[in-house]
């Protein structure tokens, strides 16, 4: 078999919602290349007065529709293939919701859970050292992804300042809000996709009391088992990167956040409220009504997809179902709402974030909440259109509703008819 990146992979969508629209040849050509990957590496001096280095990228994938905007990743299995690939799903992202960026990731090479806190201050301020001439507040501007948080943009936003000569906080989002961050960024990410599965709870068949598996118990995977289990939904498993468990009649959910808090395992919490220990892989074939990957890439495959019991998908996490599990998933009739809409709520609450640090205003969590409902609203209703009319699965509606969007920006400037006729 040929081997194939994560971006050729991801390009198939490409292909695939072009087949829908009558784009312009332009429109593929910008499109199936990331515009700009800088790789470096990064050194910084060690608590123990040695020198490590570490490689480090930042794509800027295609900015047509505005500065580039995506998180920065810290994971010791980074690499380029998956740097260019995230870069390209959030250029989808920011047209699917209809932000004025492009699509732009970084990453570092790194297992942070090995650095001291000093180290990783130097580390993140070294990054921006780095990639001070390629991030900029009307540019390119980072957010936090995995073992990435809001301490660390702080730092980032600091060291850029300091570069600039001046506070320049709209340069990267998901800052600590003494900082200029927003007020609920944090939750945003899981509040956009429960945002949406409520307003589009009847036409997904899940009314009433949901039973819901959670694969994933960090940043979104947390803020989506608190915000259900407060509708009174039942959080019946999730894992971590060592482990699971399950209760058939429900989680509690503030043990398992109190044990995360107290930086011990979800598993730690087996025994205790009836909760039984089950392997990580099997979180996926647990029977319930709605599944939320919110872990890492590929976690759904080939070898479990056919398992799958839930009724609906919602993709918290950035490409957790690969092509041949997601044919799977379709002939089964199971409803994937797609990363690109489902986690797309994260993006938004960091563009409300860049748009108060650019205005010099800090809006209320009532202002956050409710213009995050209305966008996620609006965009998951308009992709259930496209289902509707055009027979397509939810992920290839949001293709074309984002290429729709990206196309009209590129020819725009002009197309080949434009300038031969
Ligand atoms: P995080 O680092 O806070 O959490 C990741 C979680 O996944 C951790 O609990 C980790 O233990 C768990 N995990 C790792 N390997 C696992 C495995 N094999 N099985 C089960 N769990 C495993 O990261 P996050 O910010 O919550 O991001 C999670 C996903 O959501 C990523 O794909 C990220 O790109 C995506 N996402 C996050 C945001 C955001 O705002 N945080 C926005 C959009 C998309």
């Amino acid at each position: 078999m040929p081997h194939h990146s994560l971006l050729d992979l991801a390009l198939v969508r490409l292909d695939e919602a072009a087949g829908y629209l009558e784009v312009d040849p332009d429109v593929i050509e910008k499109l199936q290349y990331p515009r700009e990957t800088t790789k470096v590496r990064l050194m910084i001096r060690m608590d123990d007065g040695s020198r490590k280095s570490f490689l480090a990228w930042r794509c800027r994938y295609d900015d047509t529709r505005g500065p580039t905007k995506g998180g920065i990743r810290f994971h010791p299995d980074s690499n380029e293939d998956e740097v260019e690939t995230l870069a390209f799903w959030m250029m989808f992202k920011c047209a699917v919701m209809n932000l004025p960026y492009g699509g732009g990731k970084g990453a570092v090479c790194v297992d942070p859970r090995k650095l001291s806190k000093a180290e990783l201050e130097r580390l993140s301020r070294a990054y921006i050292q780095a990639f001070a001439r390629i991030v900029g507040p009307d540019r390119d501007i980072p957010a936090p992804d995995v073992y990435t948080n809001a301490m660390i943009m702080g730092w980032m936003a600091d060291e850029y300042s300091q570069i600039v000569g001046q506070a320049s906080p709209a340069v990267i989002t998901g800052k600590p809000i003494a900082l200029g961050g927003s007020v609920g960024r944090n939750d945003a990410t899981a509040r956009g996709g429960y945002y949406l599965v409520k307003d589009l709870a009847s036409v997904l068949g899940l009314e009433g009391k949901m039973r819901v598996a959670i694969q994933g118990f960090g940043n979104a995977g947390q803020f989506i088992a608190s915000l259900l289990a407060a509708d009174s939904h039942q959080i019946v498993a999730v894992s971590d990167s060592t482990g699971a468990v399950y209760a058939p009649e429900g989680l509690d959910i503030n043990l398992l956040l109190q044990t995360k808090a107290d930086g011990l395992p979800v598993s730690s919490t087996a025994g205790r409220h009836g909760h039984q220990l089950i392997n990580a892989d099997d979180l996926v074939t647990i029977d319930a009504d709605l599944l939320v990957p919110a872990a890492l890439e590929s976690m759904i495959h080939e070898g479990n997809a056919s398992h799958i019991k839930a009724k609906v998908i919602l993709e918290l996490a950035n490409g957790p179902i690969t092509p041949e599990a997601d044919k799977i998933l379709a002939e089964k009739n199971i409803t994937v709402l797609p990363d690109i809409l489902a986690n797309a709520g994260g993006v938004t609450v960091s563009y409300f974030e860049w748009v108060q640090n650019k205005q010099g205003y800090a809006w209320t969590l009532d202002e956050v909440h409710e213009r995050l409902r209305t966008i996620m609203v609006r965009e998951g209703r308009a992709i259930f259109n496209i289902t509707q009319e055009k027979h397509v699965t939810w992920r290839t509606a949001a293709y074309i509703h984002a290429l729709a969007r990206l196309a009209s920006a590129i020819e725009a400037h002009g197309t080949q008819s434009f300038f031969t006729s």
